[in-house]
């Protein structure tokens, strides 16, 4: 393989949506082909995916329970750059803020400072808000109302909402054997305002370095429990194939939380899920 580029629209996003990442796969393979990076490549392909207003990243995320959107991304590569943003809100494009991130010192801005910092570089400001975003979220408040929900504590960690995941990610390998992991997510389904999931930290939504890319998807707050990037990338690291780290790593988690996996190195390419997964792998020899 030479080049390289996955994507996933999320775990329980089902096949009916792979049109979407099909299109955002070919975009990240057309950056390569033209000179492009993997990062410039990860970049424009959820681009394309934040802009699919079916997906729950950018346009088209998931409110909060007071109404307002917050979303995440981050982006690593395998020279260990890192950025990302979370809790951000009314940008159109999370992943490029993140990418500006990544140019600072910091890996990480939240809330309204990372939103300061868009403005700062030039981001407008836009609203992401969906008629699909406001009926969800009047589903969710109706379920909480009749109780037709698991209790907020213990049981909230399990609690799988059919349909409601979304997120976005993509990896890529260049021809310098250069790796490069995104995700972008407005989120899980029923969420407390200030609620950060994995997508945006290093080493659980996310990891590269030199042996690969990872990137996954499904209820943040598991993936947090079991770093589940970092895990799955050391596995490639000492030499497991993509895509046995990949099912290593779904592996981990009880059939109710949901989760998806996909992965890249030198020994190929990895995609695996507990849900049905829209993704896409277009990989050059
Ligand atoms: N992992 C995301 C989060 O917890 C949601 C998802 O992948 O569907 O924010």
């Amino acid at each position: 393989m030479t080049r390289v580029v996955i994507t996933h629209g999320g775990a329980g996003a089902g096949k009916e949506y792979s049109d979407g990442t099909q299109r955002a796969a070919e975009k990240g393979m057309e950056v390569l082909r033209n000179g492009g990076n993997a990062l410039d490549a990860v970049v424009e392909a959820i681009v394309v995916l934040e802009d699919d207003e079916r997906f729950n990243a950018g346009t088209g995320s998931y409110a909060k329970l007071n109404g307002e959107i917050e979303m995440d991304a981050a982006l690593m590569d395998s020279r260990m750059q890192a950025g990302g943003v979370a809790a951000i809100k009314r940008v159109k494009n999370p992943i490029r803020v993140a990418r500006c991130v990544m140019e600072t010192p910091h890996v990480l801005l939240v809330g309204d400072g990372a939103v300061e910092f868009a403005r700062m570089k030039g981001f407008p400001d836009y609203d992401p808000m969906t008629e699909k975003a406001r009926k969800r979220l009047a589903e969710v408040k109706e379920k909480l109302k009749t109780g037709d929900l698991p209790p907020w504590a213990e049981k909230w960690k399990k609690f799988v909402y059919p349909g409601l995941t979304g997120t976005v990610g993509a990896v890529a390998m260049d021809e310098t054997g250069y790796y490069a992991a995104g995700s972008s997510t407005g989120g899980t389904s029923i969420m407390l305002p200030g609620r950060v999931g994995d997508s945006p930290q290093i080493g659980s939504g996310l990891y590269a370095g030199k042996h690969g890319a990872v990137t996954t998807t499904g209820i943040g707050e598991e993936i947090i429990k079991r770093v589940l990037c970092k895990s799955v990338y050391d596995k490639i690291a000492r030499g497991m194939a993509p895509q046995k780290a990949c099912e290593w790593g779904v592996s981990l988690f009880p059939n109710e939380i949901s989760v998806g996996i996909i992965a890249v190195s030198k020994k190929g390419v990895g995609v695996a899920s507990n849900r049905d997964m829209a993704h896409w792998v277009i990989a050059e020899e």
